[in-house]
């Protein structure tokens, strides 16, 4: 397998979901063992590159930050980038927060799929899992284990009518990601709307970029994608993040109610433990 970039540049527009400002992005290809980088073109071209090194708060959003300068809300961009196999691109941007769409990674996956796919010579290196990986907080728990593809096996569980348990186990062939994962939105509750606004978060949010649930049912008055949307929008989330270790994975991931900061400490642990990786 050889790396991948995009064949032409891609612009985009739209709004960032917590921050709610407008912001212009263009995705443009980039050279042989890059990786993810993002620009800021409104600071000068600040660069800041996609790596677990640049991992700030992740709360309610997967935020990069480095020397003061942040990045937010890049999980789902760089699901859709990981998603398709592109393996090296630059992402400016003049703005704060990527916009986030419709709250899924489907306008990037179509986007991409327009501008092409090019093929570059350097072999593209993965990261393989040797050992199993564990990491749990309170009744959270995630895990990576070796595996010869790249598996994520993943349980969500909410008091809610519309969700409850949902299991789903992804595993990465070609397409597969276009057509079980990319399209599944986002979601939130209505309770918690009220407080992250006062937190000034979610303050681009709409109908029209999240799954808005009530304590029966949902604003939305479009239908769900998948009945199951809610577990395949996690799976979307941790493809995303996982992708700031900067290459594809060969292990398997299980997650049980994780989130993005269990997301960010399994892959520090991972990284730190001896034998449990190696890039090939
Ligand atoms: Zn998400």
């Amino acid at each position: 397998m050889k790396q991948k970039t995009l064949a032409q540049s891609i612009d985009i527009t739209g709004v960032g979901l917590h921050t709610g400002v407008n912001v212009s992005m263009k995705l443009r290809p980039a050279p042989e063992n890059t990786g993810y980088i993002f620009v800021r073109t409104d600071l000068d071209n600040f660069e800041i590159p996609a790596s677990v090194e640049y991992l700030s708060h992740c709360s309610y959003a997967t935020t990069l930050m480095r020397r003061g300068v942040v990045l937010s809300t890049c999980e789902h961009l760089l699901s859709a980038l990981r998603g398709v196999g592109v393996d090296n691109c630059f992402i400016d941007l003049d703005n704060i927060e990527i916009p986030i769409m419709d709250g899924s990674s489907e306008d990037f996956i179509d986007l991409i799929s327009a501008a092409g796919i090019q093929i570059q010579e350097a072999p593209q290196h993965v990261l393989r899992i040797l050992k199993l990986v564990e990491y749990e907080q309170g009744d959270r728990m995630m895990s990576i284990e070796p595996s010869e593809s790249y598996e994520i096996d993943c349980v969500i569980d909410f008091p809610h009518p519309m969700i409850a348990r949902q299991a789903l186990n992804f595993v990465f062939e070609n397409g597969s990601f276009g057509k079980e994962i990319a399209s599944a939105r986002t979601f939130g509750f209505t309770h918690e709307i009220e407080m992250l606004r006062k937190a000034n978060l979610a303050l681009g949010g709409s109908l029209d970029n999240a799954i808005v649930l009530t304590p029966e049912g949902m604003l939305n008055d479009v239908p769900l994608r998948f009945s199951d949307e809610f577990v395949r929008h996690k799976i979307l989330d941790i493809i995303g993040d996982f992708a700031l270790l900067g290459m594809p994975l060969l292990g398997k991931i299980t997650a049980v109610k994780s989130g993005h900061s269990v997301h960010a400490a399994l892959m520090s642990k991972l990284l730190r433990t001896d034998g449990a990786w190696e890039v090939q």
